[in-house]
Parts: structure tokens; C-alpha cells; sequence
């Protein structure tokens, strides 16, 4: 029987939530209980709805067009002239595929982007947009499955390593006042 985990290795690693679950893995989860269909996936596409076909024996079903449609690699520019540097662009990559400090110019690392769209809302001046991977001056491949899930894993264990520093100063801080 398939687990989870052999679920998860057949979905893009992007976790742009487009499924409508909170990334790749509560989505394989969800499928694994018999939650969701195999059809939900629109980076995945029709590629992954037939791999996810294949390995749980159900029939192959039309990508839903409810989730979005399959197209292109697309990465994300940031406009350097508009950008105020806020960093609130920072925290959603999954993939941490966006380099910059408060108060500088952000930048997107075109190599790691997967087009997840994450950083795109949060941005206060509407400063980045999408474009597709092949109309990129150099382009390169977009990444593979295997590293966007290697990038995400660093990401979570990075945001968990700060908020255990931060829990730790508060209660040091804390106990600090009550001496
Ligand atoms: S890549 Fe597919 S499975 Fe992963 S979060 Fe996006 S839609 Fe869901
Ligand atoms: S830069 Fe934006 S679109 Fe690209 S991976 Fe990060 S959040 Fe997703
Ligand atoms: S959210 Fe927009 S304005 Fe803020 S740093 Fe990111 S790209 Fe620049």
C-alpha cells in the first residue's frame, strides 16, 4: 500500500497551496486518507496526476480547473526601482529564494524560484510579478522536486531555530524582570 511518503516524492515540492492544503505534504497526506482526489495539483499537471494514477490504481482524472491551470515554469522578478525593501516578501518563499535585508533592495535568486507566487501578495507596492522561465535572459532549469523539498526542510528548520531563540530570550527576559 502507498504511504505518505511515497505520495509526497510524486508531488513538485513547491507548496504554493493551490490544492487548497497548507503544501506538498498535508496534501499527500490528505490523498493517503482517502481525503482528496489525485487532481489537485496544478504545477504537478497532468505528469503528476498520472505518476499519482499509477501508483494508487485509480483511474487518471483532468487536472481541476478550480486550483488553476498547467503551464509554463514561471519565476518571479522584483522590480529594484519600486521596491522599498520591507522584507515582507522574505518570510513566505518557501524556498527562501529571495535575498535582501530591511531597508535594501530585494532580489529573487532565478535559479531556486518555482514560481510559487508566495511572495507576490504580501508586497506592499506590487512590486513583483511573474515572467516565464524561458523568457529569461539566461535561463536556467527550474529546479527539481528534490531540491525545492531539501530548500523547504532548511526554511522550516531555519523559522523553527528562530522562534525557540526568540521563546528563549522572552523567558529569559521574563525571568529577568520577576528577580
Ligand atoms: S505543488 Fe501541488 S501539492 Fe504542492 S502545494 Fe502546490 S498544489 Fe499542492
Ligand atoms: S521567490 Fe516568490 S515565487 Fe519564487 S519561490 Fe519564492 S515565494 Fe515562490
Ligand atoms: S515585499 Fe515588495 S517592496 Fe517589500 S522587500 Fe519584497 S519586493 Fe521589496
Amino acid at each position: 500500500m502507498a504511504t505518505v511518503d511515497d505520495i509526497d516524492a510524486l508531488l513538485p515540492q513547491t507548496q504554493c497551496t493551490r490544492c487548497g492544503y497548507d503544501g506538498c505534504r498535508p496534501y499527500a497526506q490528505a490523498i493517503a486518507a482517502g481525503d482528496a482526489p489525485i487532481n489537485q495539483c496544478p504545477p504537478g499537471g497532468a505528469a503528476t496526476i498520472a505518476a499519482l494514477a499509477a501508483l494508487l490504481e485509480r483511474p487518471a482524472l483532468p487536472l481541476n480547473p478550480a486550483n488553476g491551470i498547467e503551464g509554463p515554469p514561471l519565476v518571479v522578478r522584483i522590480d529594484e526601482e519600486v521596491c522599498i525593501g520591507c522584507a515582507r516578501c522574505l518570510p513566505p518563499c518557501p524556498v527562501d529564494a529571495i535575498v535582501g535585508a530591511r531597508r535594501q533592495m530585494h532580489t529573487v535568486i532565478e535559479a531556486l524560484c518555482t514560481g510559487c507566487e508566495l511572495c507576490i501578495a504580501p508586497c506592499p507596492v506590487d512590486c513583483i510579478s511573474l515572467v516565464p522561465r524561458a523568457a529569461l535572459t539566461e535561463a536556467s532549469p527550474a529546479p527539481s522536486a528534490q531540491d525545492n523539498r531539501r530548500r523547504y526542510d532548511s526554511h522550516v528548520t531555519r523559522l523553527a531555530a528562530r522562534a525557540a531563540r526568540r521563546a528563549a530570550l522572552l523567558s529569559a527576559r521574563k525571568a529577568a524582570a520577576l528577580e
